[in-house]
């Protein structure tokens, strides 16, 4: 049958042609300042919002709403209210009021707050966010809605999120004014995060307690085959596969959402759907939404969708690349290279605030894509290291040299600087090379952010690159106030040669997966900051306090209290783990073994007992390895759990999360290894919980 597509997109979405059919024009008109330039809305019109939607909603078959937002547990959070109010004669009418539409007073007390809850009220606000559409989903209208205490404390992600724009913002303005683009009122950073996720069927997922549990694979013998023969990777799709993606992409299209690209990953059984680009708000929540409605779609077709960074050892983890970049209200994305030279100087300026902000805030970049999954990628040869760099490309390099060295830049050869040109450049845009070890890749016309794990919301980084790139940016316009207008090409000219000089340590073209990387950026002076634990801190050093602060992104209680919950996800999720290892050990691996082991014994008695000539030493010596790994499984559990009690013991949160890093992450591999090893030597059907072969082979 034939799709109306163009029909089905947004058909769920209270967009714009919806608004602009159901509201009254001045309505219509003051919501869109709003949406566009983050205006105040009054009552009034929000009053007229609210019935139009609740109309829309009801026609559509809704009869509940439900204030939607993004509380620090990294998912979303939402209550549902029906639209149902009793009338005087026993009836009831569909109602919905513009204040219910604004504001909402969820209960905050049961969502992580890091301390922020024992100072201020348990009661949380939900306040409608207008710039990110409204939608129905499952029969209730969702409001997308920022989240924060009674205080006003941020307690999610989007409320820092919003406010890191709007400093962007301020700052791009500012800096572009100064250099003579007043026409420029207003910029929107832009976001396409490509969602990595893995298939497997879920019979198979439901037989496995660390799936299910944890969302990754705690033990399991390597498959024979894994992803050497690279032939996966844009490979045809399968059947099953191809019927789920189409789904997915009709759900996600129902709902605004504008997938486009999908494919086979590098690992068997794993996939990518990319979006197009939209405003980083928007895109952040339909991020969100994906991976919601990808695990949804999978449970119809009888698979399950894993989105942890890690779910199988031995072969790629799974990222989100965070496509970032600026545009202006005049429709001019600021990170275009352009081909004009006063074009030029305005990206030269911006290239070079990203430059400068990645390399003073690395730290906070490596802290954004921290989580206890992502631990198991970063550096590990198949994603970023830990290391923040930047990869610009050979030309956009060779551009920066001539103006850092005073040498004439052209596109081939850089020679002496002749009298009389441009002290600026002229260049095309550069999109021949690529560089997939890098974590952070100039690609043409945005920047690729490729540290993000696949479970993470993109609100993180985009928060600090938003706020980092801000700051660079009003460092330079202080230095550029005040130029006059014939001496401001000579003027950026000598800023970007102070701020290259400085900043280039963290340029790096080469191969991020090598030592001698590693050694290098340890010369330059880089952070290496392997793991969670070792990065938190550095969210609330003094210099980043001072960034937040600055810009009004957080205050220092938010900064802590993010600090400690971001800490407290990370020794839950280690506990979690541990525990569950001990359980699938104890109670499922343990058991198999030793009756594995009791059978190879009697066959081999009883094969003895008919043929007495028939040597029995591999059987024995079989036995005898279960049994070793069966003892040294047994002492490092209980190891393991001393040391699970320990957890919790320690002075502060951050002792408990580097002792789950060194001690208890150690113990788990020790029994992992000693799991895998005798895993290889049982029959799958002996075994307790599907392998590794089944579970990356079953779709
Ligand atoms: P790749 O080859 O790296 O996958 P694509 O051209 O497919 O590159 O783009 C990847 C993502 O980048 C897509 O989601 C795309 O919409 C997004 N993207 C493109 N332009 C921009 C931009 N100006 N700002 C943010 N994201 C962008
Ligand atoms: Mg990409």
């Amino acid at each position: 049958m034939k799709k109306d597509i163009p029909a089905l997109y947004g058909s769920l979405v209270f967009n714009d042609k919806v608004m602009r059919n159901k509201l009254p024009k001045d309505v219509y008109k003051a919501l869109k300042k709003t949406i566009e330039n983050g205006t105040h809305l009054e009552l009034e019109v929000a009053n007229s919002v609210a019935v139009a939607m609740k109309e829309w909603a009801v026609e559509n078959g809704a009869t509940h709403f439900t204030h939607w937002f993004q509380p620090m547990t990294g998912f979303t959070a939402e209550k549902h209210d029906s639209f149902i109010s009793p009338t005087s004669n026993g009836e009831v009418i569909m109602d919905f009021s513009g204040k219910e539409l604004v504001k909402g007073e969820p209960d905050a007390s049961s969502f992580p707050s890091g301390g922020l809850r024992a100072t201020f009220e348990a009661r949380g606000y939900t306040a409608w966010d207008p710039t990110s559409p409204a939608f129905i989903k499952d029969g209730t209208l969702y409001i997308p809605t920022a989240f924060c205490s009674y205080g006003g404390e941020a307690l999610d992600k989007k409320t820092p999120l919003l406010r890191s724009m709007e400093a962007l913002s301020n700052e791009a303005v500012k800096i572009l004014h100064i250099l003579g683009n007043t026409a420029v009122t207003h910029v929107s950073t832009t976001i396409g995060p490509e969602q990595e996720y893995f298939l497997v069927d879920k019979d198979l997922y439901k037989q496995r307690r660390d799936l299910v549990l944890c969302g990754r694979t705690l033990m399991g013998a390597s498959a024979p085959r894994g992803q050497e023969m690279e032939d996966h990777y844009f490979g045809a799709l399968k059947p099953r596969v191809a019927a789920y993606m189409h789904d997915l992409d009709e759900e996600l299209w129902k709902l605004g959402i504008p997938a486009k690209t999908k494919h086979n990953e590098v690992a068997p059984s794993q996939h990518e759907l990319a979006p197009i680009f939209d405003t980083a708000n928007v895109a952040v929540d339909h991020n969100q939404l994906t991976m919601e409605i990808m695990k949804k779609v999978a449970d119809k077709h009888g698979l399950a969708c894993l989105l942890h960074e890690k779910p199988f050892e031995g072969i790629n983890g799974s990222g989100k690349h965070n496509n970032w970049s600026i545009s202006t209200n005049t429709g001019e994305n600021l990170l275009d290279p352009g081909k004009t030279p006063d074009q030029n100087i305005q990206f030269l300026v911006f290239l070079m605030a990203v430059i400068k902000a990645v390399d003073e805030y690395a730290d906070l970049m490596r802290v954004s894509a921290a989580s206890a999954g992502n631990d198991h990628r970063l550096g590990g040869n198949e994603a970023p290291p830990a290391i923040v760099s930047i990869f610009l490309g050979d030309e956009l390099t060779a551009v920066l040299k001539s103006i850092e060295e005073d040498t004439y830049f052209d596109e081939h050869q850089s020679v002496q600087l002749e009298t009389g040109a441009h002290v600026l450049p002229h260049f095309m845009k550069d999109n021949t090379d690529r560089n997939r070890t890098s974590p952070f890749a100039f690609t043409g016309n945005k920047f690729e952010f490729r540290m993000l794990g696949s479970s993470a919301s993109v609100a993180t980084p985009n928060i600090i690159l938003n706020t980092a790139v801000a700051e660079a940016l009003s460092q330079f316009a202080k230095e550029l106030e005040g130029t006059a207008p014939e001496d401001m090409e000579h003027a950026v000219h000598e800023l970007i040669k102070r701020a290259i000089k400085k900043h280039k340590k963290v340029i790096f073209n080469g191969n991020g997966y090598t030592e001698e990387w590693v050694e290098e950026a340890k010369k330059r002076g880089l952070y290496n900051l392997e793991s969670t634990p070792d990065c938190l801190p550095q969210f609330i050093s003094d210099k980043n306090v001072e960034l937040f602060t600055k810009h009004h992104i957080f205050t220092k209680e938010e900064i802590f209290s993010r600090y400690e919950i971001l800490l407290e996800n990370y020794v839950k999720t280690i506990g979690i783990e541990a525990k569950t290892m001990k359980e699938m050990l104890t109670k499922d691996f343990l058991p198999a073994v030793s009756s594995y082991a009791a059978s190879v014994s009697d066959n081999a008695l009883a094969m003895k007992a008919l043929a007495p000539s028939v040597p029995t030493a591999s059987a024995e010596s079989l036995v005898s390895s279960l049994g070793d790994a069966y003892e040294k499984i047994s002492s490092a559990l209980s190891t393991l759990d001393e040391e699970i009690q320990e957890i919790d013991k320690k002075g502060s949160m951050q002792e408990s999360a580097d002792y789950c890093h060194k001690t208890v992450l150690a113990t788990m591999d020790e029994l992992r290894a000693a799991a895998d090893e005798a895993e290889a030597k049982i029959p799958d059907e002996e075994l307790p919980y599907p392998t590794y072969d089944a579970l990356l082979f079953s779709v």
